[in-house]
């Protein structure tokens, strides 16, 4: 079978992550990365002006994430973290947990088509490996039927999460006319409604699919991993709430997060990895015929 997605550890990823995952100009410390924690916010803001070649807006929105919008987290320290997500495929049973939770948490239009996470199922007809069909009725919110599209219940089937990879190297970022939507400093893609067109050119360049227009607010929307929880501590509502721990948060930055020691011990891909994104949402246990 024909292998599409990643079988390189994400450490040895062409845009220069270390063993941890962290692009060389994301490490604390470095030059052009992020200073070390204890840095005034004010030193954080100078350092940030240096960083990122922003528009105007961009960098509102940026000031935005630092005052502490969506949620206020004093004690959050947005240097000390670098967020990715890990998924264990043969832990994911398809019950749609995640995709009610992310829906509820985030206030997702209900209505199907709308989705932060979804979860596609794969079959694969041993007669024909190559080509398996993927169904992902209603997003796989109330878990999957028994037989498959085609009619049959026989060959072998898996279940794939899909979300925002929150890229290092994100598309939709570098499209958008108004920097409406950016990257923290903890590596999370975020969107800022206030700014946001609803042009969709974000839309159209996510190679992944993940991003849609809210159709009460017209503008883009997608996964925030949750951030509002992520900078109180807790973790984003598809991880809490997964019944088997198929979905791991990982902060990339934490050397006592066992992220690095399941990096270091299980082969991990990303999806469409010639697209270079930098994608951070790694898979274990991923099929090559995923798409
Ligand atoms: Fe942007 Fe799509 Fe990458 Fe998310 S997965 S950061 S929406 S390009």
């Amino acid at each position: 079978m024909q292998r599409e997605a990643n079988e390189r550890h994400p450490a040895h990823r062409a845009n220069g992550a270390g063993i941890d995952g962290i692009p060389a100009r994301e490490r604390v410390g470095e030059p052009g990365g992020p200073q070390p924690r204890g840095a005034t916010r004010r030193e954080f803001l100078i350092l940030g002006s240096k960083m990122f070649v922003m528009t105007s807006v961009a960098a509102a929105a940026f000031e935005h994430v630092l005052a502490g919008v969506p949620e206020a987290a004093s004690t959050y320290n947005i240097v000390d973290h670098w967020w990715a997500m890990l998924i264990d495929i043969e832990k994911c049973i398809g019950s749609g947990h995640c995709v009610r939770a992310c829906k509820l948490e985030n206030n997702v239009v209900d209505e199907p088509f709308y989705f932060r996470t979804w979860v596609e199922r794969y079959h694969v007809d041993p007669l024909d490996m190559d080509h398996p069909t993927v169904d992902s009725p209603n997003g796989g919110i109330d878990g999957f039927p028994e037989s498959y599209p085609d009619g049959t219940t026989t060959g072998k089937t898996f279940f794939v999460p899909k979300m925002c990879n929150h890229c290092a190297d994100s598309p939709c970022t570098q499209v958008c006319p108004v920097g409406a939507t950016f990257r923290t400093n903890d590596g999370v893609v975020l969107i800022d409604k206030e700014y946001c067109l609803g042009c969709r050119y974000c839309v159209q360049a996510c190679p992944y699919g993940c991003r849609y227009i809210d159709p009460r607010t017209k503008t883009a929307d997608k996964c925030t991993l949750c951030y509002h929880r992520l900078t109180k501590g807790l973790q984003p509502a598809c991880c809490e709430t997964c019944p088997t721990g198929a979905r791991q948060i990982a902060d990339l930055r934490n050397p006592d997060d066992p992220v690095h020691a399941f990096l270091r011990s299980h082969q991990i891909q990303v999806l469409k990895p010639q697209m270079a994104t930098g994608a951070k949402v790694y898979y274990s246990g991923l099929d090559g015929s995923v798409r």
